[in-house]
Formats: structure tokens, sequence, C-alpha cells
């Protein structure tokens, strides 16, 4: 009998298993279909760089028609300078990053970057520029070399070498028995959310665009991975035009000018003293932050 049901047994999860690929397809062919389509037209130019200023102009948006996200949203970021966005969840920071790397298209008014619309150049070209380090990073099932040599294949041993010194991730390495060749993603070592938040700055480091673009991670990190996580993100952004999304505000108080976003408006805007000394929304989230953290 029991010969008899481990075949049928292995017959069953195969059928389970292939039920569930084909339900996967399905929902992410049925996401590509509602995505608005996105592409180059002959009239598109190369984007022409200059020093990398980026500008939101009365920008609203929305995913489906019935929902609005962001609603008339202005301001710019200066060529080299760090711009933090703070907001309660679902506020719509990461949506200002999904429309500047132009994953969806303004609903209306324009973003430019060094005055140009990004809806009139290459998706390539616009693309090329920006780097971005997401919430939650892709591995894929290879080397950890390979995953940040991904940031830009051409890229020299050299160059690989001191992104991941850049990047802090050099200790890690150095602790795993394969090194750089150990192999991480899905077959591999699993990895911790700061440990590929890092492997991520490595391949934003490798890419060498002028503008970067960082989603910090919502999940909570103890100090030392944050600690590590910060070093790298300042390596990274310094000389660069950088969008930082942030949860903890500690880890933006440097920053030339924070946008505090509220149910898809901006609501407040200035360094961390000036907005502090305004005693408005980001005073009270900096507020219960501190008392989060003194009770843990
Ligand atoms: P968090 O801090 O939790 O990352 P956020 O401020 O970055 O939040 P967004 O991810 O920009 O918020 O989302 C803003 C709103 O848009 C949310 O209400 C979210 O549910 C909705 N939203 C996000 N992505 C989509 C999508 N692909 N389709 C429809 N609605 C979406």
């Amino acid at each position: 009998m029991i010969q008899l049901f481990l075949p049928l047994n292995f017959l069953g999860f195969v059928y389970r298993e292939i039920r569930r690929a084909l339900t996967d397809l399905e929902n992410m062919l049925g996401l590509l279909n509602k995505k608005p389509h996105i592409a180059d037209t002959p009239a598109s130019q190369l984007l022409t760089l200059s020093k990398g200023e980026v500008s939101f102009n009365n920008v609203s948006f929305s995913y489906d028609a019935n929902r609005p996200i962001l609603n008339n949203v202005s301001f710019s970021v200066k060529p080299g300078t760090k711009v933090a966005i703070v907001g309660a969840s679902g506020a719509g920071k990461s949506s200002l990053a999904r429309l500047l790397y132009r994953f969806y298209e303004v609903s209306s008014g324009s973003i430019t970057i060094d005055k140009q619309p990004i809806n009139t150049v290459t998706l390539h070209s616009l693309r090329q520029a920006i780097a971005i380090v997401p919430q939650d990073t892709v591995l894929f099932n290879t080397s950890i070399r390979e995953n940040i040599a991904y940031g830009r294949p051409t890229a020299s041993e050299a160059e690989i070498d001191q992104a991941i010194a850049m990047a802090h991730l050099t200790a890690f390495i150095n602790s795993l028995d394969k090194g750089d060749k150990t192999l991480v993603g899905e077959r591999g070592l699993k990895v911790s959310g700061g440990e590929k938040q890092r492997i991520a700055i490595a391949r934003a480091i490798l890419k060498k665009s002028p503008i970067l673009i960082f989603d910090e991670a919502t999940s909570a990190l103890d100090s030392h991975a944050e600690q590590a996580i910060l070093t790298a993100m300042r390596a990274v952004t310094q000389n660069h035009t950088s969008i930082v999304i942030a949860h903890r505000l500690s880890t933006i108080i440097d920053a030339d000018n924070i946008l505090v976003l509220h149910k898809g408006e901006l609501l407040e805007q200035g360094t961390h003293s000036e907005l502090l000394a305004l005693n408005g929304q980001y005073a009270q989230m900096w507020q219960l932050q501190q008392e989060q953290a003194k009770n843990t």
C-alpha cells in the first residue's frame, strides 16, 4: 500500500505546485495588463545630464481614478543635496520614487531632471541616471559577488571590491566560508534584511548614477545593523542628488531638506531643526519616535 501511496502523494504535490505556478502567472499577467503602457516614442531624446537637479512640479497621481494618492506636490532636489521624505505609512512616499523612475505616469503636473521633463526622454537614459536602493532587494540565485556586479556588469574586479568595502560588506563576506563566492538567494544562504540592503547599496555604488533613491527598510533592524546601513548610505549619498524615503527619523537628521508628506500632500518642509521649531507633524513624529526608542 505504502508503495502506491508515496508516488501518488508525490504526484499530488507536483499537481499542486503546477496549479500554484499557473495562478501566480495569471496574477502577474493581470498586473501587467493593468499597468499603463510606458514606452519611448520616436520623439524621445537622450537625457542630457548636467548637475542632476530633480524637480516635481504640481504633481498629482492616482493608481486608479477613484483614489487620489498624490495631490499637487512640488519640490526640488538641488544637485548634490539630500532630501528626505517622511510621513505615515501609505502617505505616498514610495509612489514619488516610482514616478521619478517612470514606473507610472503622473496624472497631472511634471517631473524634470536638469529641466528636461522625464516623459520626453528615453526610458533607458532616464533609468541610467538613477540608482535605486529598494526596501526589499531581490537577490538572484548566484554568488554574492555576482549579485553586486549586477549593478554594472562591465565593472572591473577592483571596482567591485571597492563597492563591497564602501557598503560595509567586507566583514560579513569574510565571515563566510566561501567569501564572496557564497551562493545567496532563495536556494542559497538566507541573508538578513540589513545585509540585503547593503548588497543593494553596493549595486547602487557600482551603477555610478548621479541621482540616488534610497527606500529605507521598514523592518526593525538592531542598532548595529542600522548603524552599518547608515554609514554605507552616507558614503553612497555623498556628492549625489539623493532622495531618501525614511521611516526612522534618526537616520535623516542631516538631510538638507525634509519633506513631510501627509495623505498625498506636502504638509511641511525644512531642515530637522527648522521642523522641530515649527512644532507641527514632524515635531510630533520625532517626539513619538524618541519615546519609543527610550522604551525599547
Ligand atoms: P510605506 O511607508 O508603508 O512604505 P508609502 O508612504 O511609501 O508607505 P505608497 O507605497 O506610496 O506609501 O502608497 C500610497 C498609497 O498607494 C497606499 O494607500 C497604497 O495602498 C497605494 N498603492 C501603492 N501601490 C499601489 C498599486 N500598485 N496599486 C494601487 N494602489 C497602490
